[in-house]
Parts: structure tokens; C-alpha cells; sequence
């Protein structure tokens, strides 16, 4: 079996039971180990017990996780001209929308 510790920087500080360990007197709250499962290997839930784990770790980490991948311009999405659209509702009333496309193959 495969564990991993959960990588959230707080998550030894979160008061559950699940979290309790050491003997009567010298109790401590300690970092929740994950089990490799079928559903969380090759998943950030492999590393992460929780959502407010993974956001710790974001909120601590983001600069260093944005340089590995810097977005330096923006990306772009080919579109068809954009149509507006009227609808008619069974009581008599109307309303409209913008229909947006995206070009390519994705959209067939
Ligand atoms: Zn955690």
C-alpha cells in the first residue's frame, strides 16, 4: 500500500479525532496520511486530504506554482460571429440570448 502524507500546510492544526495520536499526556494533532487508491492516484487527491488542504497549500505556494507556468499573454478562442437570438415563451413573452461558438472541430 502506497500513502502519502496530506500536503495542506495547516492540516495538523485542524482539530478532528481522526487526527489524534500519541499516548495519554503527550497527545498531539498530526498530518492526515492518505491511502493510493484507484480513484486518487495521478490525482492532486493523492497529496490532499481536503479541499481546504489543497487551498492552503495554494494560498501559501501560489508564486512558486505560477512560475512554473507563467501566462505572459492572453490565450485566444477562434469564435463565429456571435447571433443573437429571440425566444418565445408559451405566455406570450420573449427573451434573447447571444449564441457563441466555438470554430473547430470540438464543436461538431
Ligand atoms: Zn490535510
Amino acid at each position: 500500500m502506497t500513502y502519502n502524507w496530506c500536503h495542506g500546510p495547516n492540516c495538523h492544526t485542524n482539530t478532528t479525532v481522526d487526527r489524534v495520536r500519541g499516548s495519554k499526556g503527550n497527545k498531539v494533532l498530526r498530518t492526515r496520511k492518505i491511502k493510493e487508491t484507484q480513484w486518487n492516484r495521478n490525482s492532486v487527491w493523492s497529496v490532499f486530504c481536503s479541499q481546504g488542504c489543497y487551498t492552503d497549500f495554494f494560498y501559501k505556494h501560489w508564486q512558486q506554482v505560477i512560475a512554473i507556468a507563467p501566462r505572459r499573454e492572453a490565450l485566444e478562442t477562434p469564435i463565429n460571429d456571435p447571433v443573437k437570438e429571440t425566444h418565445n415563451t408559451e405566455w406570450g413573452r420573449t427573451w434573447t440570448n447571444t449564441k457563441i461558438e466555438k470554430k473547430g472541430v470540438d464543436n461538431v
